[in-house]
């Protein structure tokens, strides 16, 4: 095992939203999901705030605008202001600004919320690739985007344009299912031209300094619900970072995380900000985490015990990341995680 690898969830003595200054908060499956808000997370926020801890929501989804997301926020009872809002358009806007002229004129592919981040930095959205772009981005563009637009992508992509894409999530959720997400357009123009485009979003380090810049956070907790952006996001930025069970993540994919994907902290859901998370401590050959202990076996994870189901499951996770080490647990955990209900 290489040093610094972690091993278990942390435990926190002071509540997380008095241990951090500012909460950066993924929004589907952290705050809301399908269009409404996921449970107690109305009351957890408006309690985080109240405590003084300042609220930032953190989006790949370039195809709101800020103010778009703000809005909805303050109509589920989540009072926000535009400045609160972060997004994957915001971030590649200024990557790109970083890499042409000013004022260059950029072609879009996407939506509303990625014109509107261009023109932030000064850039100028162009619809086609006979406009003379300087660059060319991708961004979600919902059900509007048409089959050409990915061609004028490719006509600009192949005269040798730079190419950003503000995120490659490969999926969206929907009310109905799963759609292709920016990731999936991506992969269209990536196929028809064979290069590669330059990415901002999550879990890159573009988004994360944008998220940085704009909060002006000291001692920023990243708190999200999937591990390959969320969680690899702060741990590339050096942050510590609350995984909650309320969106994608199962407890599977927890213990089978290797380091980059393991959280500081886990919890079921936003009413984890408001208390301190217990210490897992060593019991003989497990680990203890309220009233459960977790072991790791020959080829299955055992708990014993009884108590609430985080605590088992932030046993289970040191069990887990201690025998995998910095690699992956791939011992099974079906049957315990079945006493948890998870
Ligand atoms: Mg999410």
């Amino acid at each position: 095992m290489s040093q610094g690898v972690r091993t278990r969830p942390e435990g926190s003595g002071q509540p997380l939203s008095e241990a951090y200054d500012t909460a950066l908060l993924d929004l589907d499956g952290v705050v809301y999901a399908g269009g409404n808000a996921i449970a107690h997370a109305v009351d957890s926020l408006a309690a985080a705030r109240t405590g003084g801890m300042h609220l930032a929501y953190v989006t790949n989804n370039a195809l709101r605008t800020p103010d778009a997301v703000a809005e909805h926020l303050t109509e589920l009872g989540i009072p926000t202001g535009a400045d609160d809002v972060i997004t994957s358009a915001q971030a590649v806007a200024r990557l790109i600004s970083e890499q042409v002229p000013a004022g260059a004129r950029v072609l879009v592919i996407g939506g509303e919320g990625l014109r509107v981040a261009l023109r932030e930095r000064g850039l100028t959205p162009v619809e086609s690739a006979d406009d003379d772009p300087a660059a060319v981005v991708q961004g979600y563009g919902g059900p509007e985007l048409t089959w050409g637009r990915f061609a004028e992508a490719s006509y600009a992509v192949r005269r040798g344009v730079p190419w950003f894409a503000s995120n490659t999530d490969l999926t969206i959720p929907s009310g109905r299912g799963i759609a292709p997400g920016n990731g999936a357009a991506v992969e269209v123009v990536r196929i028809a031209t064979g290069a590669e485009p330059q990415v901002a979003g999550k879990p890159l380090p573009p988004m994360h300094r944008e998220t940085i810049i704009r909060t002006g956070a000291e001692r920023p907790l990243v708190v999200g619900d999937r591990l390959d952006t969320d969680i690899e996001g702060a741990f590339h930025g050096g942050v510590d970072s609350l995984l909650v069970l309320t969106g994608v993540t199962d407890g599977a994919q927890l213990l089978a995380a290797p380091p980059q994907h393991r959280p500081t902290y886990v919890d079921a859901d936003l009413r984890g900000m408001l208390t301190g998370q217990p210490e897992i401590t060593r019991e003989g050959e497990g680990f203890r985490c309220g009233g459960w202990t977790a072991t790791a076996g020959t080829d299955r994870l055992e708990l014993a015990g009884d108590g609430e189901a985080p605590d088992g499951l932030r046993a289970l996770c040191a069990a887990a990341w201690t025998a995998a080490g910095d690699g992956s647990c791939s011992l099974d955990g079906e049957k315990a995680l079945a006493r948890l209900g998870l």
